[in-house]
C-alpha cells in the first residue's frame, strides 16, 4: 500500500506545482489507503475532498517538491480531523468525576473500566468501579476480579438489582467516601438494541456523568461509523476509547469516530492486560493510518523541506527588520532540535578553539534569554521597542522570569543592536545572538 502511495507521489514529483490534473491519481490512492484502513466511505469522501481543496489552494513553497507538500497536507489533515492534540479525561470541580462507559458487548468496556482506573490512580486520582451489567452473572465477577487485581474497590448489588439503581447508589457511595472518580461499567448487546439504549439513557439521566465514553473495537472497521452515530444521537458521548489497537487494525475507525461525533478519542487499548491503555495521539494515528514506516519517513522529510523553506522566509524577515522575539524563539528551538550549541559550533571551522567553559556560558545565556522572552506578552515579542520604552513592562518581565530589570533591558538592547547590525550586513548571517555578548 505504501508502495502504491509512493508511486502516485512519484508522479507528482516531476511536476512543478500541484494541479487538478496531476493530483487526481494521488487523491485516488489516498482514498484507497483510507478505505483499506477501514475508514467509513462517507467519511473518506469528505476527507479526500477537503484534501483536494487544500492541495489546490496551497501556496507553492520554494524548494519544496509538490509531492512532499501533498504528503504533508494529507498527514496534517488527518491529524486535524482526529483532533490535533490529546484531550485528557475530564476532572470535575467537585468530586466525584463520573465516567459512564458505553458500547456493544465484547468491545472491551469492562477491561477498559479497570484500565482507566489504574491509569487515573497513577495520576493520584482515587477510583471506584461500579458493576451494572446484571445480565451476565459472569460480568460482575469479571469486574470484581479486575478490581481485586489492581486493588480498586468495586461497587455491586448482585444481579437482581436494577442497573439504574446500582449506578445511582454507586455514585452516592463514591461521594460519601470522597473518591475522586467513579467509573460505571455497563452492559452491552451484540447489536444495537432499543432496550439497551433506553437503559443507558436512564443511567445517564440519573447520574449526570462528566464523561460518557463510547468504547469502540478498532477491528469493527466500517461499522464504527454507524455505531458512533447511533450512540451519539441517542445518548450523547463526550469521547471514545478505541480498543484492540494491538491487533492488525490500521485504525481507520478513529477517523470515523471523530469525524461523525466531533468528540475526541481519549485513549486506545493495546492489549488484554490492565496496563495496556495509552492516551490517544492524533499524529501517531495519522501515521498508522497512512501506513507507518515508509510514509512516516516521507512525512518527516517533507516536514524538513517545509522547515527549510521557512528558514528562507526567515532570512527575508531579517533583512527587512521584521525579525522579532517570536522569530528569535523559533530560531532558538531550531538550534535545540539540532543538538547542543556546542556540537553545532564545533562543526564551524575555526570555532573548535572555544573552551567548554565559554560554551556552557553561551548556552546558559540562551536559556536566560528564552525564559525572559517566555515572560513577555505576544505584543512585546512582536515589537521589542515596547519594552525599551517602558520600565514598568521591563519590571513585569523581570518579575515573571526571575531576572532583574536591567537583565531584561540588556536583552532588549542587545536584540535591537543585533537586528540593526544584521540589516547593515544585509546578508542574513547571524553575527551573534542577543544575550550572548559578554558583560
Ligand atoms: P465488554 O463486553 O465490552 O465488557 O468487553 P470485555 O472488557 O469483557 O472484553 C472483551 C474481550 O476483549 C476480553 O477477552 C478482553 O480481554 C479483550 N480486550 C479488551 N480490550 C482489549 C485490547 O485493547 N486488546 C486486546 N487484544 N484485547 C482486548
Ligand atoms: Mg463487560
Amino acid at each position: 500500500l505504501a508502495d502504491r502511495l509512493e508511486s502516485a507521489w512519484k508522479k507528482l514529483r516531476g511536476q512543478d506545482k500541484i494541479s487538478e490534473a496531476n493530483i487526481k491519481e494521488a487523491l485516488r490512492e489516498v482514498r484507497r489507503a483510507l478505505l483499506e484502513a477501514d475508514a467509513n466511505l462517507q467519511v473518506v469522501k469528505e476527507f479526500v475532498s477537503e484534501v483536494e481543496k487544500k492541495a489546490l489552494g496551497a501556496e507553492v513553497i520554494a524548494g519544496v517538491r509538490p509531492d512532499q507538500q501533498f504528503i504533508k497536507i494529507v498527514h496534517d489533515e488527518l491529524v486535524e480531523v482526529m483532533g490535533e492534540a490529546n484531550v485528557p479525561l475530564a476532572h470535575a470541580d467537585t468530586a466525584p468525576t463520573i465516567v459512564l462507559m458505553a458500547g456493544l458487548q465484547g468491545t472491551g468496556k469492562t477491561t477498559a473500566s479497570a484500565k482507566l482506573a489504574l491509569h487515573l490512580r497513577k495520576l493520584e486520582r482515587s477510583c471506584m468501579l461500579v458493576a451494572t451489567d446484571v445480565y451476565r452473572p459472569a460480568a460482575i465477577d469479571q469486574l470484581l476480579a479486575l478490581g481485586q487485581q489492581i486493588n480498586i474497590p468495586v461497587f455491586e448489588m448482585g444481579s437482581d438489582a436494577d442497573p439504574v439503581e446500582i449506578a445511582r447508589q454507586g455514585v452516592e457511595r463514591a461521594r460519601a467516601e470522597g473518591v475522586d472518580t467513579v467509573i460505571i461499567d455497563t452492559a452491552g448487546r451484540l447489536q444495537i438494541d432499543q432496550d439497551m439504549m433506553a437503559e443507558l439513557a436512564r443511567i445517564k439521566e440519573t447520574v449526570q456523568p462528566n464523561e460518557t465514553l463510547l468504547v469502540v473495537d478498532a477491528m469493527t472497521g466500517q461499522e464504527a461509523a454507524t455505531l458512533t452515530r447511533t450512540f451519539h444521537d441517542q445518548i450523547g458521548i463526550t469521547g471514545a476509547i478505541l480498543t484492540k489497537m494491538d491487533g492488525d487494525s490500521r485504525g481507520g475507525a478513529a477517523l470515523s469516530v471523530r469525524q461523525i461525533s466531533g468528540q475526541p478519542i481519549k485513549f486506545i487499548g493495546v492489549g488484554e492486560k490492565v496496563e495496556a491503555l495509552q492516551p490517544f495521539y492524533p499524529d501517531r494515528m495519522a501515521s498508522r493510518i497512512l501506513g507507518m514506516g515508509d510514509v512516516l519517513t516521507l512525512v518527516e522529510k517533507a516536514q524538513e523541506e517545509v522547515d527549510l523553506a521557512d528558514a528562507e522566509k526567515m532570512q527575508e524577515k531579517i533583512l527587512t527588520a521584521k525579525f522579532d522575539f517570536t522569530d528569535f524563539l523559533k530560531q532558538m528551538r531550531l538550534l535545540k532540535n539540532m543538538g547542543s550549541l556546542g556540537g553545532l559550533l564545533k562543526m564551524i571551522p575555526g570555532m573548535g578553539k572555544i573552551s567548554g567553559e565559554q560554551l556552557e556560558q553561551g548556552e546558559a545565556q540562551l536559556k536566560r534569554a528564552e525564559s525572559m522572552i517566555n515572560s513577555m506578552t505576544m505584543e512585546e515579542r512582536r515589537d521589542p521597542d515596547l519594552l525599551s520604552g517602558s520600565p514598568s513592562r521591563r519590571r513585569r518581565v523581570a518579575r515573571g522570569s526571575g531576572y532583574t530589570e536591567s537583565d531584561v533591558g540588556k536583552l532588549v538592547s542587545d536584540f535591537q543592536r543585533m537586528r540593526s547590525m544584521m540589516q547593515q550586513m544585509g546578508q542574513g548571517n547571524f553575527p551573534g545572538m542577543p544575550g550572548m555578548g559578554m558583560p
